[in-house]
């Protein structure tokens, strides 16, 4: 069984323009596009209710748009589900194991209906049970196993016929540490093979070290495409420079501090001090306000820059799509590298 011959590498590996789905009066989808290239690995971000669990099923052929396009791998979903199907491995955010079946005979079952027989579906089982490092449980019931195990199993299901594509929505979500690692690692084997990924997640530090480009959405529209840098550089204030300050007592005493004086506001408190932000990024008034901070008795146990946190920047960008404020329109998606 292949699946590759049928992708048209002349088209990008996802694209979607103008896609539209409501729900009664609410547009979950309010003309949502974006391309995503071959091999790239982007995330999906947006506050809960924002559209992505909507966009990623009509990509994944589970749901029909009012309006709009999209294809997978250069198929009309809408037009053409069976090819999208064969091409595209879907991870859904909440999915059910079947009670009575063990980790084999639920890939087994699934391999089946994949159309795989005789040798090739025990190699491609295997293939997938060892990627997965879920080998040692082939004979664990599925309703056995951990919230990481599952996940991992989740994603085997939707690797079995070897997709060049997959969609994965919130993949992460209810993992402990250790099991957000491996799964990462996993995803990250999987984007070094040369898959294309689309993952949603709410995490962004997460994703922005895992993907090559970030898509945010809000309220069904795509309001920023690009890298994890970009988004912080497009909604940075262009006079601003963040620091981390401790200071030995109680951070009260910085906040204090810093809320009487010019140039200076409080980003938010930490346990040994604050995160300020100086209205400034000229060297010499960055080095006054330190100078200002030991004289007027402050103890200064550190004072350092920080980037500003991908969290930080996406609420600013809404806040000023709210009020107005933010004019650019999103650039296009980096080409691959
Ligand atoms: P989350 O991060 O919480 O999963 P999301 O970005 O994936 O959020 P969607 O699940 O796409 O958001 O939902 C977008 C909006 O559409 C929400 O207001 C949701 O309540 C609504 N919605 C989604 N599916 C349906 C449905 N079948 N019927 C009615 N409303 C729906």
């Amino acid at each position: 069984m292949s699946t590759h011959a049928e992708i048209d590498t002349s088209q990008p590996a996802i694209v979607v323009e103008n896609l539209q789905r409501c729900f009664g009066e609410l547009r979950a989808a309010d003309g949502v596009s974006f391309s995503i290239d071959h091999g790239r690995v982007v995330g999906f971000v947006g506050a809960n209710g924002a559209g992505k669990t909507t966009t990623m099923r009509i990509l994944a052929t589970l749901d029909h748009p009012n309006g709009g396009m999209a294809k997978v791998g250069g198929h009309n979903v809408v037009h053409y589900p069976a090819k999208v199907r064969r091409l595209l491995g879907w991870m859904p955010d909440s999915f059910g194991t079947y009670d009575h079946m063990t980790v084999l005979e639920y890939l087994d079952f699934y391999a089946r209906a994949l159309g795989y027989r005789g040798a090739e579906r025990v190699q491609r089982i295997q293939e997938v049970m060892d990627f997965t490092e879920l080998t040692p449980l082939a004979d664990r019931l599925s309703n056995k196993m951990s919230k990481g195990q599952t996940q991992r199993l989740c994603l085997g299901r939707a690797l079995l016929h070897d997709p060049k594509i997959l969609i994965l929505d919130e993949p992460a979500a209810g993992l402990d540490p250790k099991a957000r690692v491996e799964l990462k690692r996993l995803i990250r084997i999987l984007a070094e093979e040369g898959k294309t990924i689309l993952i949603s997640s709410h995490i962004l530090s997460e994703l922005g070290e895992m993907c090559d480009s970030l898509l945010f959405i809000d309220k069904g529209r795509i309001v920023h495409h690009g890298d994890a840098d970009s988004m912080r550089r497009d909604t940075a204030r262009a006079e601003e420079t963040l620091v981390n300050v401790q200071i030995i007592g109680p951070p009260a005493k910085l906040i204090e501090w810093a809320l009487t004086s010019p140039l200076v506001q409080v980003v938010e408190e930490t346990r040994c001090g604050a995160k300020l932000s100086i209205l400034s990024t000229d060297e010499t008034i960055i080095a006054s306000v330190l100078k200002r901070m030991i004289t007027d008795g402050l103890v200064v146990t550190d004072f350092h820059r920080e980037e500003r946190r991908l969290e930080d920047a996406f609420i600013d960008l809404l806040g000023r799509i709210d009020d107005g404020t933010f004019k650019g329109t999103p650039p296009p998606l980096p080409g691959p590298a």
